[in-house]
Parts: structure tokens; sequence; C-alpha cells
């Protein structure tokens, strides 16, 4: 979605490693083992859909990469560092510049127009205004919503809605971008909307991108497809 450009996106380099990563969660009286000892290497610009049944854990583990949770034991180094060795404030600022994220629900602030819910990361990254201008027009029309830049989300479909998150996980150029469920609340066409422009990103830019998603028929158009039961990789 940034600047057009030819670009190979399989390499060896390793961008996101999970090492014998586990999670509980205490429910009561009860623990959830969420994840027991995952490993996995994602490479620079592929594209890996995790799938598996509803409480496999790809929730868990997407958050895991992203930094928005922490693991128990093992560890995850993306992009050579490091995640349990940032303090908190740290983690922020490393996700806010490398990591963009796309989640089911949207999450769009309602009572902001689109231009401005696409430019929110650039304000954390203090982008100049006329900067964050220019990249969100131009984001908007990579995704199709050029036309809607100062309409209000509830204005707009789902699938533009999502479109719209697309853009603002894009707004920063990150390397790896992670959507969860993106298109659970999404009809088919839509959802290939959505797949689409991950596509595309991929290809175009070399971003790396990990979406969860039980859509067994969407994940077979990433390089790879990851495969989770019961807290374990499978497949
Ligand atoms: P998936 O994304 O594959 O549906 P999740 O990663 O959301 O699976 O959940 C894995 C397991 O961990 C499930 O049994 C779920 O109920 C449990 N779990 C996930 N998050 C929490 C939480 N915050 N508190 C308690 N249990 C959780």
């Amino acid at each position: 979605i940034q600047q057009k450009k030819a670009y190979r996106p399989k390499n060896d380099e390793v961008v996101i490693a999970v090492r014998d990563v586990a999670k509980k969660y205490k429910v009561g009286k009860n623990t959830v083992d969420a994840l027991r000892g995952v490993d996995l290497n994602v490479h620079r610009g592929e594209f890996v859909a995790i799938t598996g049944s509803s409480g496999s854990g790809k929730s868990t583990l997407l958050h895991m990469l992203g930094g928005l949770d922490k693991v128990d034991s093992g560890g995850i180094t993306v992009l050579g560092q490091d995640l349990a060795k940032l303090s908190d404030r740290r983690l922020s600022q490393f996700r806010n510049k490398t990591i963009g994220f796309v989640f089911q629900f949207f999450y769009l602030q309602p009572f902001l127009s689109l231009q401005t819910n696409i430019e929110v990361p650039a304000m954390f990254a203090r982008t100049r205004r006329s900067e964050r201008g220019s990249r969100s027009r131009q984001l908007a029309e990579e995704v199709g919503l050029q036309e809607r830049l100062l309409h209000l989300p509830r204005e707009l479909s789902g699938g533009q809605m999502q479109r719209a998150a697309i853009a603002r996980a894009m707004q920063n150029a990150p390397q790896i971008l992670l959507a969860d469920e993106p298109t659970g609340n999404l009809d088919s066409k839509n959802a290939g909307a959505v797949f689409d422009i991950f596509r595309r990103v991929c290809d175009e830019q070399g971003t790396t991108v990990v979406v969860v998603t039980h859509d067994v028929s969407l994940a077979h158009r990433a390089d790879r497809v990851v495969t989770m039961s019961d807290g374990a990789i499978v497949a």
C-alpha cells in the first residue's frame, strides 16, 4: 500500500521467531492451557494464515506475536527484538513503528472522520500533519475509500470499515501486519476483498502478513497455512 515497487517477497530472514511459548489463563478455579509449547518462524515478506477451530489458541498466539499479551514461558523475537526485554513503554513504541493491527470488530473511533481514524497511528508517532494527511489520502485510495474520507464510521458498510482499519494499520508503513479474524463480520465478497488487500500489501511491499482465520478457503490464499489444535501447531 505504500510505494509500488517490485519486491521479492520470499527469503530466509526470520522476522518473527516463536520459541516454545506457553500461556495459561485462570478462569475461576480452572486453568486453561491456551498455548502449550508453540514454535513458529515467519519469514520476511511471507503471508501466513493461522487456522484451527474456535478455542485452539489462534488469537492468543497472534496477541503474543504483537506484544499485546505476555508469554508465561518461552520467548518471542520480532525483527531481532526479544519482546520480553522491552518495558511497556518501549514495547508500545516498538509496536507503533513496526506492527499494524487489524481486528474483527474494526475498532474505529465513532466520532472521528475516516481520515482522522486512518491518521491515529501517525499522531502517536508524532508525524507532521501535512505528511499524515497525504499518507491517509494515499492509503484511502489504495483501499478504495478516497470518496469517504470525511464520513463517520457509522456511515460506512462493514467491508468499508474493515478496509479503513487496514489503511489505519498501514499508516506507519509497518513491516508486519497482524490480523485477528478480520473477515469474521463480513460477507464472502467483502471477506475476499480484505484478503486481496493483504495479498497486495505482501506482494507489492514485502510486508509480512499473519492472519488468524477460521475460514479455510480464505486461508489458502496465504503462502502458508498453519493449523492449530488445542494450544499447539499441528500442521
Ligand atoms: P481461538 O482464537 O483459536 O478461538 P483463543 O486463543 O481465543 O482461541 O483461546 C484459546 C483458549 O484460551 C480458549 O480455551 C479460551 O477460552 C481461552 N482464553 C483466551 N483468552 C482468555 C482470557 N483472557 N481469559 C481466560 N481464558 C482465555
